[in-house]
């Protein structure tokens, strides 16, 4: 079984191998990385006759990156949004093509995001990372068949409301440490932090290595 816990960190200070590493395109990710993700933020979309779609695209087949993003849709990104929609679709083109799976930053654009989920209709498991939002919300995701990624921020009641088979974990940016993590989230759902980590295990198996 592949062990991957942490499902999207941006700090490697403490490299470890169960972490997926995120990377902002253009940058690209460490080689002594075992696992990473990269894509296009909202928040740092370059003018799009300067994103190079070809390379990104090479640089997203590699083998140790097993998830296209974070990208997605952010009103409070400067932005536009109509722009940021362009951006997005192009990484869910990537996400298809190569099928990889998707990792989301939405932030107060659920609407649109689901408009364009049920336009497209993608194959690939999507994530919504760093999730904080109430139960409905979430609901509202993990029914039409997407995961949730907590973080060191996160609205309690959603976390217990959330099926366990839908939950993945991340650090991002926190300097909280995954394993602490795991502690926090396996006490509110009252199972011990080595049933919570299989949870992970299993969930991680099954979206990044089908
Ligand atoms: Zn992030």
């Amino acid at each position: 079984m592949k062990k991957i816990l942490n499902i999207h960190s941006h700090l490697n200070l403490e490299q470890r191998d169960d972490t997926i590493y995120s990377t902002i395109y253009p940058k690209l990710p460490k080689a002594t990385i075992k696992y990473g993700s990269i894509g296009i933020h909202p928040w740092y979309i370059p003018p799009l006759e300067e994103i190079n779609w070809e390379n990104f695209v090479e640089e997203a087949s590699k083998n140790k990156i097993i998830v296209i993003g974070e990208c997605g849709l952010d009103t409070f990104s400067e932005i536009p949004l109509d722009t940021q929609i362009k951006v997005f679709q192009k990484q869910i083109e990537v996400s298809e093509m190569l099928k990889k799976p998707l990792l989301i930053h939405m932030v107060r654009t659920t609407d649109e995001l689901l408009a364009i989920r049920n336009q497209l209709n993608p194959t690939q498991p999507w994530i919504i990372h760093g999730f904080r939002g109430k139960p409905q919300l979430a609901q509202q995701y993990y029914r039409h068949e997407m995961y949730l990624s907590i973080g060191s921020k996160f609205n309690t009641k959603t976390v217990l409301a959330i099926p366990l088979n839908k939950i993945l974990l991340e650090t991002d940016e926190s300097d909280e440490t995954i394993d602490s993590l795991v502690d926090r989230i396996a006490q509110l759902k009252k199972i011990s932090p080595q049933t919570l980590i299989k949870q992970i295990y299993e969930n991680t198996e099954s979206i990044f290595f089908r």
